[in-house]
């Protein structure tokens, strides 16, 4: 699950940030509205959290455009401790929920779920490539009857490897999309990232999931 944030309070971002990645879910930051903007109508989020006062453009207009090009996420907007008339443009708007600042992180993280959970009332909230199953509301996988312990860094590989079945995953795709930045050439951070998921995956198991694909990067296949 991939969630977009943009509020430009940097320390308040970084804050939202580090609690949602350490609840498994891949965040990206953004810290103006029109860059906001230019992500929000990307498709490429589950879920947006839109702070209403920003440089550039509002979080209200963001939610405007996304809303103007159909795109259903849900959104949670940020509002300022006595902007009632923000909260009532906001949900007239498309807006999903709403939070007052400040708030505290538990308070966030139960709309997260919740609305994530409604979003994925209408479609699976279990991926499955061949025996492997990941639950991605629960963020919990199982291959065959073995279950499997996975760091968050771990289940949003597999995550990103399940929905991408059959299609090979560079590196730089791969770390732009799970670390938000591109590793200096030469590190070897991300494959020791897959090795380990690997072991977890596919050793006790004749048939092998995650394949390399030498001198590219990785591939999850479903068959062979
Ligand atoms: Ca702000």
């Amino acid at each position: 699950m991939k969630i977009l944030i943009v509020e430009d309070e940097k320390k308040v971002a970084k804050f939202l940030q580090q609690g949602l990645m350490e609840e498994h879910y891949t965040v990206e930051v953004s810290h103006d509205g029109e860059d906001g903007a230019r992500l929000a109508t990307s498709g490429n989020f589950d879920l947006l959290i839109l702070d209403i006062l920003l440089p550039k453009k509002d979080g209200l207009s963001i939610l405007k455009e996304v809303r103007s090009k159909k795109i259903s996420v849900p959104v949670i907007m940020l509002t300022a401790k006595s902007a009632i008339e923000d909260k009532v443009e906001g949900l007239d708007s498309g807006a999903d929920d709403y939070l007052t600042k400040p708030f505290a992180f538990a308070e966030l993280l139960a709309r997260v779920r919740s609305l994530l959970r409604r979003g994925s009332n209408e479609k699976s909230t279990v991926l499955r490539v061949s025996d492997l199953l990941l639950d991605i509301v629960a963020h919990k996988a199982k291959r065959g009857e073995k279950v499997i312990e996975l760091t968050a860094k771990e289940y949003a590989l597999l995550e990103y490897f399940m929905r991408n079945v059959n299609r090979v995953l560079t590196r730089t795709i791969i770390s732009e999309h799970i670390w938000n930045y591109n590793f200096d050439t030469g590190t070897n951070v991300i494959d020791v990232y897959i090795n380990h998921l690997r072991s977890k995956v596919d050793d006790s198991f004749e048939k092998k999931l995650i394949h390399t694909v030498r001198g590219v990067g990785y591939v999850m296949k479903d068959e062979g």
